[in-house]
């Protein structure tokens, strides 16, 4: 026997950022009623009869039919980050690349051009030039932090403005509300890659973004499981133009990494105020170490946007960088010292990850490029994640000494 629900539903659209990152989205079946939300690791799903199949694929972007398309555990993933993003709508993607190319897809065609910030992932520079050049959609490159540079690459047929901030490595910021009113004008989509500083940390819609990119890899995880991705903006967008193509080409994020993305959004508040506080702390003490040429991360008043990084997101991220004066010989040296650090491709994990950018991350952008960006041979970036800050600066202290 069921007896009626009793109990309203809580308004989400009230809710804080604390809560909406372990409620939001959650369904339960009406059989089992579970606590935690369910992995649905099924490839379709059943009809009762051949005509609700029919009206099932009339209204693919609405039930559950085939999980190229939809999943209710991605679902209930996309709608948590959604919420959270204060975005209409979201789609998962089996990549954080998968995701700025689903949406450079669904959005660009051959004669398009648009303007992408230097300092962008390296894959994305590779994406934008060498995989959408050969489909005749144009790019400028400019500097991020440079607004009237973005005014001066529009062009006629430019469609989509394309920026990450803060920037990997050197943790530049982009004024995202005076680029909007650019690209607004420009009538370009506006898409910020928001993997640095995730939602707890700063919300590009509400300043003014159209579209957020995330690789849900780093930070919407944590904890270095799964690869995955999704992009977030308006209804129309998202289920009138991302949905479509995703259901067509196909790159879905599987309900499994769904699901443990659902887990480290449950602690994505936490994780990014304890490793952006640690993350300070160490780049104010490296900041004072011999050897250290410049230090950069956007809480230090040294950055050159620290005000700009105050007023637009809550702290300066997890990710900092710093050069130090012995070049590639003396990154090498303090990055091989380290028994702590890992050394490995990945960063937002709660694990600190140390790298070199220009052989690494940066290796197949051209030398010219990366010297342009700002990449030089003796830069470091560490990935600072939830271990004793104590403990960390020991690690380090030793390639530090001359
Ligand atoms: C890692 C990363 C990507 C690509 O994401 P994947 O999940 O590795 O495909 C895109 N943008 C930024 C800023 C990243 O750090």
């Amino acid at each position: 026997m069921k007896s009626k629900p009793i109990r309203k539903k809580p308004d989400f659209s009230k809710l804080a950022l604390e809560t909406l990152a372990v409620r939001a989205g959650t369904r339960r079946t009406a059989e089992y009623q579970e606590h935690s939300e369910a992995m649905f690791l099924t490839s379709s799903f059943c009809f009762d009869s051949a005509e609700l199949a029919a009206d099932g694929f009339a209204h693919a972007d609405q039930g559950f039919i085939y999980s190229r398309f939809t999943n209710p555990t991605v679902s209930m993933f996309q709608d948590r980050l959604a919420a959270l993003e204060g975005g209409e709508a979201c789609i998962a993607t089996s990549s954080g690349m998968a995701a700025i190319l689903t949406m450079a897809m669904s959005h660009l065609q051959a004669g398009d051009h648009v303007v992408c910030s230097r300092s962008v992932f390296g894959a994305t520079i590779q994406l934008f030039s060498t995989i959408l050049g050969r489909f005749g959609i144009t790019t400028t490159y400019v500097d991020l932090s440079d607004t009237k540079a973005w005014q001066n690459a529009v062009q006629e047929n430019t469609k989509l403005f394309y920026l990450e901030t803060p920037s990997n490595p050197l943790t530049e910021i982009a004024d995202i509300k005076a680029i909007s009113k650019i690209a607004k004008k420009a009538q370009a989509l506006f898409a910020v890659d928001n993997c640095f500083c995730t939602p707890a940390l700063q919300r590009p819609l509400l300043l003014g973004a159209d579209v957020v990119i995330h690789s849900a890899t780093k930070y919407l995880d944590g904890q270095g499981r799964v690869v995955g991705g999704a992009i977030v903006g308006s209804n129309d967008f998202i289920m009138g133009k991302v949905f479509p193509y995703v259901r067509t080409a196909g790159p879905t994020l599987s309900a499994f990494n769904a699901w443990v993305f659902l887990k480290g959004l449950e602690t994505l508040e936490l994780r990014m105020k304890q490793q952006s506080q640690n993350a300070l702390e160490i780049a104010q003490w490296l900041e004072k170490q011999p050897g250290v040429e410049r230090v950069y991360h956007p809480g230090l008043k040294s950055h050159p946007q620290h005000a700009l990084a105050k007023r637009q997101q809550k702290a300066g991220g997890a990710i900092l960088s710093f050069t130090l004066k012995g070049g590639k010989k003396a990154a090498f040296k303090l990055i091989n010292q380290t028994k702590l650090c890992s050394i490995t491709a990945n960063l937002g994990d709660t694990r600190t990850t140390i790298t070199h950018p220009a052989t690494t991350t940066h290796c197949r952008v051209s030398p010219e490029a990366r010297k342009a960006a700002g990449i030089t041979d003796g830069l470091v970036r560490i990935a600072v994640g939830l271990e004793s800050v104590v403990d960390l600066k020991s690690d380090l202290i030793g390639g530090l000494k001359k």
